[in-house]
């Protein structure tokens, strides 16, 4: 039993085939799903598809890189949504360094990045946080602005010296296909340290496929692999894994065993 907390069922990569995407998931004991909006449009289909298929859930919000693009009025439309009982959080939120390179871009991610936890918490729902060389930052920000219902680092990249950090916090941490790369050396060393009451695991479909998938689109029939390559890395069978971070996922999300 798995449970892929980060997937972008809610792609064009994806029209038309959300069906077999998680016949083909099931198949490999993958049953639950978290679909993860971007924007207001990518939120609201994460919603349709947690409306029409049982066992799939919605979170919803802005990523650091779309609230750039973004005239303000749009986010009404999260705060809405964020009433819907399948709406289990809110993201993605976070920084994104790497794609947007000025302090401008910089300074308009945290403003909204602080925003949307402000919204989390007035709703009491978990973040799913995306950090991309802004480990430092991101982690600042989340000290001073708390997220009271808990979290997620989505596919955390950072050093398995700041994994204490960011579980003071009582976030958990995510790993998805790069911890499968044969040169991926920092996230196999997280992927030993994470202690298991506070590890998840997902796709984060259509990008990032595993290996020997790597390059091709990525979808949630690949979180076995991802689960065999962490429980290899710490004597334990992918089965292993994928209840331990089955059972987080649903305390952080409340839902339902
Ligand atoms: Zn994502």
């Amino acid at each position: 039993m798995f449970f892929d907390t980060h997937c972008h069922l809610n792609s064009d990569d994806f029209a038309n085939d959300e069906k077999g995407y998680l016949e083909r998931a099931k198949a490999v004991g993958v049953d639950h799903f978290l679909v993860i909006g971007w924007d207001d449009v990518s939120s609201q289909k994460a919603v349709e598809l947690a409306e029409k298929y049982p066992n799939v859930y919605a979170a919803v919000g802005f990523h650091p890189c779309d609230v750039l693009k973004v005239p303000e009025d749009r986010f009404a439309v999260i705060k809405r949504l964020l009433s819907h009982p399948k709406v289990v959080a809110l993201g993605e939120i976070g920084l994104d360094y790497y794609w947007n390179k000025t302090e401008e871009e910089h300074e308009l991610q945290r403003k909204y990045f602080v925003r949307q936890i402000e919204l989390a918490n007035r709703f009491n729902k978990p973040v799913v946080i995306h950090s991309r060389d802004a480990m430092a930052e991101t982690l600042q920000i989340l000290k001073e602005n708390k997220p009271i219902a808990g979290g997620v680092m989505h596919c955390y990249s950072g050093p398995k010296e700041m994994v204490p950090d960011f579980l003071a916090l009582g976030l958990y941490i995510s790993l998805g296909g790069p911890v499968t790369f044969t040169n991926a050396r920092v996230s196999k060393e997280v992927a030993k340290v994470v202690p298991l009451k506070s590890l998840m695991i997902e796709t984060d479909a259509p990008y990032l496929a595993p290996t020997p998938n790597r390059g091709k689109k990525n979808e949630s029939s690949y979180l076995p692999l991802i689960a065999a390559e962490i429980g290899s890395l710490r004597g334990l069978d992918a089965e292993d894994i994928g209840e331990w971070t089955t059972r987080n996922a649903k305390a952080l999300f409340h839902v339902k065993p």
